[in-house]
């Protein structure tokens, strides 16, 4: 009785932390069977991506409605772009010096099979920039095409503002839709401490130490490159550009960080990337309801990390050499491949053909590293979220929307 009233009355961020953290002891004590329990999780899940697309759409709403006019909408949506581009170059360059640092493929022989594998082919750039007008937008929320929506949504709220009180009562209608989702997604996280002890539970459990030694180099390199470019790149980014502590930030964002690294999908961490920064940072809903949705769609910094990493990998595997511009093309390409990624599990895996067909490097390697995705996906979508978050963050500031208040109280929690 008393340990179920401590537990009520511990925080939430702490809950999720303690789930986490049984989730891998019952994984390792209970190996395999472990997948018994991985329903709940599934459930978990899917009670979180119900709310994603009702809450993109209609905080977007009254996000672009209430910057008003475009071209503050075009001011804040250049700051991001740019945040998010600069970001993820740098983090192929991180990926590529740890790479030739660790050399994690050199002196590795791992039996590829006569697996045959088929480069995704990156459809045009005209292509991709007509796509993400959505030809019916009921189709693209029905379909859950996160660009096509963010366009839609960016394109009523801006509307909105024009018509002035005429669009009040469907601006009214849609701040009271978000309100709810915010509180829906609150309610949904109360389970996020037993959805993801079932969810790290079943990783852990089917994963054996085996299936990991012999590639422990990739995912040392990767694991690294993400930490560092957490602490440099954002660390570094946050106290340039942003009154809020790193300490702060980091805090802030753990109950999402731990969400994302037990569900590989970033976009269906956005409700609560959402919630954490809007009520532990102190964003306003104005910016984080464009920034996050955006991030979540396009920005991958941890995913061109990854890429960066696997290319020099498969490189060593296979004895050839990438040359300075050889690694300046898996730059540019690792880049646009991660803006190409969806924010689901095992996303990036698929798109790192294009990055390894970019210098010829033979696309079985792709093989090599499925064994272990997962793992990998963990840390490289706590890096997406983290990058949106640490975007938003900035942005925010740069604007003027941010309640240090609350970014640096210490009653702020997840
Ligand atoms: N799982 C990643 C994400 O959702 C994408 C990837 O596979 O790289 O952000």
């Amino acid at each position: 009785m008393l340990v179920l009233k401590k537990w009520n009355n511990l925080e939430l961020h702490t809950k999720i932390l303690i789930g986490l953290v049984l989730g891998v002891i019952v994984g390792v004590i209970f190996g395999e069977k472990t997948t018994a329990i991985e329903p709940i999780g599934q459930l978990f899940i899917r009670l979180i991506r119900m709310v994603i697309i009702p809450l993109v759409f209609s905080s977007l709403i009254v996000g672009a409605a209430s910057v008003g006019d475009p071209k503050s909408l075009g001011r804040i949506g250049s700051k991001t772009i740019a945040f998010y581009l600069c970001t993820t170059a740098f983090a192929v360059i991180i990926g590529l010096i740890l790479g030739n640092l660790i050399q994690p493929g050199v002196e590795l022989n791992l039996d590829v099979g006569n697996v045959s594998m088929e480069a995704k082919e990156a459809p045009p750039l005209s292509q991709t920039l007509i796509n993400i007008v959505p030809k019916n937008p009921i189709v693209a929320l029905q379909q859950g095409n996160m660009l096509q929506i963010i366009v839609f949504a960016l394109f009523i709220g801006v509307t909105i503002s024009l018509i002035g009180d005429k669009g009040e009562p469907v601006l009214t209608f849609f701040d009271s839709f978000a309100e709810i989702m915010y509180k829906l997604t609150a309610i949904v996280m109360e389970f996020a401490p037993y959805g993801i002890l079932a969810l790290i539970a079943s990783v852990v459990g089917s994963f054996g130490l085996a299936v990991l030694l012999p590639l422990l180099k990739v995912i040392i390199a990767i694991y690294l490159g993400c930490l560092i470019h957490w602490i440099i790149t954002y660390g570094g980014a946050i106290k340039l550009f942003s009154n809020l502590s790193i300490r702060r930030f980091f805090k802030g964002i753990a109950s999402a960080q731990i969400f994302a690294f037990s569900t590989c999908s970033s976009s269906g961490t956005l409700p609560v990337t959402t919630k954490c920064c809007r009520d532990n940072l102190g964003v306003s809903d104005k910016i984080s309801s464009f920034v996050l949705p955006l991030g979540a769609t396009i920005n991958m910094d941890g995913t061109a990390l990854y890429q960066g990493v696997c290319a020099l990998f498969v490189a060593q595997v296979y004895g050839m050499e990438l040359s300075l511009a050889q690694q300046l093309t898996v730059v540019l390409t690792a880049t646009l491949a991660s803006i190409g990624t969806a924010g689901v599990p095992s996303a990036g895996l698929i798109m790192l053909t294009l990055t390894l067909k970019s210098v010829g490097l033979p696309l079985e390697g792709v093989a090599l590293i499925a064994g272990i995705d997962r793992i990998l996906d963990m840390a490289r979508t706590v890096t997406n979220i983290t990058g949106d978050s640490a975007a938003t963050v900035i942005v925010a500031s740069s604007e003027g929307e941010i309640d240090l208040e609350i970014g640096n109280s210490k009653t702020a929690n997840a």
